[in-house]
């Protein structure tokens, strides 16, 4: 059986999909597990591909690590399930790897791709800041593996199918620790992982006050959605977190993704490389950007954008 786990109803959704596809291949059922405050209603689940539903009965309200790998563990224990997808987002990286030393087992993390190949749950994932894929297989049961965000596309809703949902205590120890405040990181409110277009920028602009012809251009596409290089977020802080793509920003996948003076470097396509078209105006013509796009413009981004915004004004109107 493969068990399903994210507190956030889109991954699940996502990690359903490729635990449908895993189950189907093993004669197996998908279960997805509920574990604290929820707003999604479990049949949701089971029409975008669940067998079975398991609500941890809790009233826990916020996610405390070591509350939730015993709960999860306790969900392994109740229905034997062999594979476990974990989302690999904050809660769920640190999570997967308590989860397997508790089961004494392995975990494969950020895998970029999950498959039976014979008869074994074989995963793969970036190593080597990208330069290698490693193929890992597990020589132990339970199988954990951390699933980035936007890997699998969702199942369609289909109404027509039934499964079964499960309602019960599962014990666990109260964490010793205690949530004393709960602060909002500062952003602006931007969705990148969710935009259907981007405009990127990079160190190549010189100034903070530059980012308008970014925006200049991000108006004329939908979403007018601006994302930024890790540089420009976390050192210059010109722009806040929600807008940083990257290995350690966010995970993009727009219809088109514009770089504008971003060198290219590994850790920010880790990030972006999955979008379907991606156009890169960079100075350098040496700039590895170059390699991942489907477009290059060599040019000062202070002479190109202009242009660019006009010639598509023009088009427009
Ligand atoms: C563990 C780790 C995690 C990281 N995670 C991330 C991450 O999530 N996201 C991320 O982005 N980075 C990440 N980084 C940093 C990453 O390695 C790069 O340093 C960063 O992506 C570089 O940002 P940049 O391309 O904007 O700047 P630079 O590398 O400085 O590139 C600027 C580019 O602009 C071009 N340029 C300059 N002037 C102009 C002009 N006038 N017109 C046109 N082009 C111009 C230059 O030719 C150059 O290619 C990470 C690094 C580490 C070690």
């Amino acid at each position: 059986m493969v068990l399903i786990y994210s507190n956030d109803k889109k991954l699940n959704m996502e990690m359903l999909s490729k635990g449908r596809e895993l189950a189907d291949e093993l004669g197996k059922k998908v279960t997805v597990a509920v574990i604290g405050k929820s707003d999604t209603d479990p049949e949701e689940y089971i029409k975008q591909g669940a067998d079975k539903v398991f609500v941890a009965d809790t009233d826990l309200e916020s996610f405390k690590v070591e509350e939730y790998t015993e709960i999860l563990a306790g969900i392994i224990e109740k229905t034997g399930v062999e594979t476990i997808l974990i989302s690999s987002d904050k809660d769920g990286k640190e999570l997967a790897p308590r989860l397997a030393s508790m089961m004494d087992t392995g975990c494969v993390t950020e895998c970029t791709d999950v498959y039976i190949e014979d008869g074994n749950v074989t995963a793969e994932r970036i190593i080597y800041s990208g330069n290698a894929v490693a193929v890992e297989r597990f020589i132990k049961k339970p199988h954990i593996l951390t699933v980035p965000a936007k890997l699998f596309d969702p199942l369609e809703v289909d109404d027509s199918r039934s499964g079964e949902i499960i309602n019960e205590k599962v014990a666990y120890d109260e964490s010793p620790s205690k949530i004393l405040k709960v602060q909002q990181m500062e952003c602006e409110g931007v969705n990148v992982e969710d935009a259907t277009s981007i405009v990127s920028c990079g160190r190549g602009f010189k100034n903070k006050e530059d980012i308008k012809l970014a925006e200049e251009l991000a108006k004329l596409l939908p979403g007018e959605t601006i994302g930024c290089s890790r540089p420009l977020s976390a050192d210059l802080k010109w722009m806040t977190e929600d807008h940083w793509i990257g290995l350690s920003g966010h995970k993009v996948k727009p219809k088109i993704y514009i770089a504008i003076g971003i060198s290219g470097q590994i850790q920010h396509i880790a990030g972006m490389r999955d979008s379907d078209i991606i156009v890169a105006i960079n100075k350098d013509p040496e700039a590895l950007i170059f390699k991942s796009a489907d477009y290059g413009v060599v040019g000062d981004l202070y002479e190109v954008l202009p242009k660019l915004v006009d010639t598509i004004k023009a088009k427009i109107s």
